[in-house]
């Protein structure tokens, strides 16, 4: 191969790594998206969770207040029944007993009032944090659906896109010769993307190793295509390229 030639095709191979990088950064996108909506859409679920927690607590403390309740109409209704009784008692030792019964009967209804209390000032409590907790998680799910339309949106677009660049791919990649077109293809797919780097300084532009002064002259030379011996990438020299931007 001819040094002119050769110049065209680097730089041919170059423009079209510019093209694949575009690419690949668009694939990217598609590919992270996704993942980020489930990052928010976890955020939701979370508040979620925590409003259905809320819920059930408040659930749970009426049950009890309203059985603590049933507790204290039986506790009343037995202390009528006692007072009834003590009505009839026949001696003072029967009416002191039965006022000790109905004493300890009150102190009981009082135990239990004041757990009823007690559940329904949690109520109350949680009732407030329940605003936020709900507010939190209209928020989000608000979030979460914006999102998600926006991506639908983006993405169709960046599909579009990709199916434009590959056309346009195509047709540059027909100015490039079959061979040193394969060994790029091969090497893109294998080094993340970037198949072509600078060799200036004698340094491997995608590894960082030195390159062999034989390799080194091979690139002045400019007669066939030197790959790093690391990482096996395409090596140019930007000055010799330069020239055919
Ligand atoms: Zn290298």
């Amino acid at each position: 191969m001819a040094t002119a030639d050769l110049k065209v095709t680097l730089a041919g191979l170059l423009a079209l790594q510019k093209v694949d990088q575009e690419t690949r950064r668009i694939q990217q996108r598609i590919q992270e998206m996704p993942q980020i909506l489930e990052r928010r859409g976890e955020r939701f679920r979370q508040s979620e969770a925590r409003v259905a927690t809320a819920l059930a607590r408040i659930l749970d403390l009426k049950k009890q207040a309203g059985l603590a309740e049933l507790e204290v109409k039986g506790k009343d209704a037995e202390i009528a029944k006692i007072q009834g009784a003590q009505g009839q008692s026949r001696t003072n030792e029967e009416f002191r007993a039965f006022g000790e019964h109905v004493t300890r009967l009150k102190k009981d209804t009082r135990a239990i009032e004041d757990r009823i209390l007690e559940h329904l000032t949690q109520v109350e409590s949680i009732e407030r944090e329940l605003i936020d907790l709900q507010s939190t998680r209209a928020a989000l799910q608000k979030e979460v659906d914006v999102d998600l339309v926006q991506w639908k949106k983006d993405e169709a677009e960046y599909r579009a896109e990709l199916a434009e660049r590959a056309k346009h791919r195509a047709e540059q990649a027909k100015s490039i010769p079959a061979g040193p077109l394969s060994v790029y293809d091969r090497v893109l797919r294998v080094r993340d993307g970037k198949a072509m780097v600078p060799a200036d300084s004698r340094i491997c532009g995608g590894c960082s190793m030195s390159i062999t002064a034989n390799d080194y002259a091979r690139l002045h030379t400019g007669n066939e295509l030197v790959l790093c011996r690391s990482c096996e990438r395409i090596l140019y020299l930007a000055e010799t390229t330069a020239a055919s931007w």
